[in-house]
């Protein structure tokens, strides 16, 4: 039997109560088909920080090097700075493993109302996880004088940008076959004229992918207007973390977006989580909405090589929605994170 090794990092407040509830998930269907995973849990997280001063120990990437799979709660605490919790743990793990690609699909399911009419959303937003505009390149001049500045660099690379852009093709064509680069090289003159050159080079690699690329305000405008035209949008770190946000929204809560922190060479781990954060206002009462975690949790067993039982949770997901009146909170409902996870596991076991 196969078994795969996974480090497992709960982290803080609600990432604690979906990150079981996603293991369960592959427990059970990872039983039905003949394999199965073996856990290591790693209490890193913003808890961690206040009583040892950091996220992760000094050796903790290379606890992490030898799995299979990573899969990652939440990380986030109030009091805790963002920038420790981002550079202390996910933006290390992200650039040591390489994992040069954020996956975020996003689907309108029936039963889930979107704050949009008419709203029917089936796209995957392709987000640049490591370079681009979150450079550490830059500083502040005069501080406290009236000519004060700061000044930030971005950063794209000819590797970097035609590797997602070719993992952005290739995923167009295993899907509707239509890709749209978002792009800003009216306004910004060095580096997004760049990314256009690259990323319209590549595009010839994948003569039968429909694409264009659109202005990031005229591209936000359209989603909201229109988000049934998408199928595959790639952008860069900074385009796509906005994207990905406006998208998960639009599909009608932040709770079931997932994503996937992709190193698709494999040389080194892959990431899973969901978009969510820590959520402090919910926590500890057992209702966070587990769809997000058991969603990424399904992308990390596609990229383990189990597309079918990838398939089975995600579609145990949707008949969960479509079937039964069960929802947590954030949707309305009043099910707890078991009661919902329970109905997952029933289907996929
Ligand atoms: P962090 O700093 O960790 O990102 P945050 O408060 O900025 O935390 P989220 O944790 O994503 O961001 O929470 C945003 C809002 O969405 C909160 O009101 C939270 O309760 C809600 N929320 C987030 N995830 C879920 C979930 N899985 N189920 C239900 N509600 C959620
Ligand atoms: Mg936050």
């Amino acid at each position: 039997m196969t078994t795969h090794r996974l480090a497992v990092i709960p982290g803080d407040g609600i990432g604690t109560e979906v990150t079981p509830a996603a293991q369960s998930v592959l427990d059970a269907v990872a039983a039905r088909h003949g394999f199965g995973f073996d856990y290591r849990e790693f209490d890193w997280s913003c808890e961690r920080y206040r009583t040892e001063g950091a996220m992760m120990p000094a050796d903790g990437l290379d606890r992490l090097r030898d799995h299979d799979a990573i899969l990652l709660g939440a990380v986030g605490s109030p009091g805790v700075p963002d920038h420790v919790s981002l550079w202390g743990l996910l933006i290390p793990i992200r650039r040591t493993f390489r994992q040069y690609v954020n996956l975020r699909p996003v689907r309108c399911f029936d039963g889930v109302e979107s704050p949009l009419r008419n709203a029917d959303v089936d796209l995957v937003v392709v987000r640049e996880n490591i370079e681009g505009e979150y450079s550490q390149i830059g500083g502040r001049i005069n501080s406290g004088f009236p000519d004060e500045m700061a000044v930030q660099e971005t950063v794209f690379t000819r590797v970097g940008v035609s590797r997602i852009a070719d993992y952005a093709f290739r995923l167009a064509t295993t899907r509707r076959h239509r890709l749209t680069s978002a792009t800003k090289s009216n306004g910004i003159v060095h580096t997004l004229p760049f990314w256009d050159e690259v990323v319209a080079e590549r595009a010839q690699g994948f003569p039968d992918v429909d694409w264009d690329a659109e202005h990031i305000d005229a591209l936000c405008a359209k989603v909201v207007l229109d988000p049934g035209r998408f199928d595959v949008i790639v952008g860069s770190n900074l385009f796509g973390d906005i994207l990905s946000d406006l998208t998960a929204a639009v599909a009608g809560s932040i709770g079931i977006a997932p994503s996937a922190n992709l190193n698709p060479e494999r040389d080194f781990p892959s990431m899973f989580e969901p978009v969510h954060g820590s959520a402090p206002d919910i926590a500890g009462r057992g209702v966070a909405n587990p769809i997000g975690a058991i969603w990424s949790a399904a992308m990390l067993l596609d990229h383990l090589g189990h597309p079918e039982a990838a398939t089975e949770v995600v579609d145990a997901i949707a008949a969960v929605l479509s079937e039964t009146p069960l929802r947590t909170p954030d949707l309305g409902g009043t099910a707890t994170t078991s009661e919902f996870t329970a109905a997952i596991v029933k289907r996929v076991a």
